[in-house]
């Protein structure tokens, strides 16, 4: 029962043994250039995390991959596909295995409080147009253990599921609502919005934001019609952009 319905993310799709990182690749490629194109790959010799650091996936037994896009899309909807893409991972999750996911801002997702994914965003741009768009996901699948030190405790699908699964029903379940939030967020985006908090535990709780030149510390109050984090701080109300900062 794999089944891709989707009209265009996934149509071109590039399947690789090993690459330095799916998001360098896709985004240097000018063979592999159609919006919605997909490249996956088994191992990734530099997978990236925010901030140079690193994501680290055994070879064969996880997802990682890359979608391009290619639409001129504001500032503003770069925010907005950052959510979707985390919300298109839980979405999954919870389909096919019933699995109990939060959704961390910007983007981490969350079972049992173990990182199950993550995602990075990176664009290339000609003056003040973004001409290409990046969304890097990695999901722990079928990694049975993840040895190393980690500031939040990994964890898969196998651990939490208790089973081995199939990557494939998962790329594609993936990339059905992949898309199908894409097509939301130009029409409806609150509804995508709505159904992020809905999973975010952390709204309404203390949390601390650091940033490289200075850590906040306040309520997590919501996130705004754009997807930004609003902080309540002692003295004032901060709009937290995603691209610079950890959130504890
Ligand atoms: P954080 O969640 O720590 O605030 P972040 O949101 O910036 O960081 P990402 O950019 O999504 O995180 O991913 C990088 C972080 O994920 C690194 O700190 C790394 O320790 C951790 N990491 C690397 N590989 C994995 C993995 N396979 N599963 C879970 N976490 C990982």
């Amino acid at each position: 029962d794999i089944k891709l319905d989707t009209e265009i993310i996934g149509r071109n799709f590039v399947y690789c043994d090993e690459v330095e990182s799916t998001n360098d690749l896709l985004l240097k490629s000018k063979d592999f250039n159609q919006h919605g194109a997909v490249l996956l790959a088994e191992y990734q010799t530099h997978g990236k995390g925010r901030k140079n650091r690193e994501w680290i996936s055994n070879s064969g037994q996880n997802l990682t991959f890359s979608i391009l896009l290619k639409q001129n899309y504001p500032e503003k909807k770069i925010n907005l596909i950052n959510l979707l893409s985390s919300l298109a991972v839980a979405q999954a999750l919870e389909n096919l295995y019933q699995l109990n996911v939060e959704l961390k801002w910007p983007n981490d997702v969350l079972v049992n409080k173990k990182k199950i994914a993550g995602i990075l965003l990176e664009s290339t741009s000609k003056g003040k147009k973004i001409e290409k768009l990046v969304v890097g996901v990695g999901i722990n699948v079928n990694q049975p253990n993840f040895p190393g030190k980690f500031e939040i405790q990994p964890t898969s699908i196998r651990k939490e599921f208790k089973s081995i699964v199939s990557r494939e029903r998962l790329l594609s379940e993936f990339l059905n609502l992949f898309e199908y939030l894409l097509d939301t967020a130009l029409e409806k985006p609150d509804k995508i919005l709505n159904d992020w908090r809905e999973r975010c535990k952390m709204i309404g709780e203390k949390v601390k934001i650091i940033q490289d030149k200075q850590t906040l510390i306040g309520v997590f109050d919501d996130i705004d019609d754009d997807g930004y984090l609003i902080l309540k701080t002692a003295d004032k109300v901060e709009k937290i952009h995603y691209g610079d900062v950890s959130l504890r």
